[in-house]
């Protein structure tokens, strides 16, 4: 968690509010979000996962999962 603080100035620039620990659900992994002013990110080091989201909308803005499940889980149907 040192590092996190260490770059805390560095976020603030960025315009990064809160940054949060969670699980890739791509791959399983421990992942990061991002809280941004105007989007929310969701990035994997592992798998190179990546959500981008609207902070007002939850539209997605950017979506990228390495050859997995992302299409899935725009386009799943309720018969599978
Ligand atoms: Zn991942």
């Amino acid at each position: 968690m040192q590092a996190i603080q260490k770059n805390a100035a560095t976020w603030e620039n960025l315009g990064i509010l809160t940054l949060e620990i969670v699980r890739c659900p791509n791959c399983g992994s421990l992942a990061e979000r991002y809280y941004l002013s105007t989007q929310h990110k969701l990035q994997c080091d592992h798998c190179d996962y990546l959500m981008t989201t609207c902070a007002q909308t939850g539209r997605v803005i950017e979506a990228y999962a390495p050859g997995l499940n992302i299409a899935r889980l725009i386009l799943s149907s309720p018969n599978t």
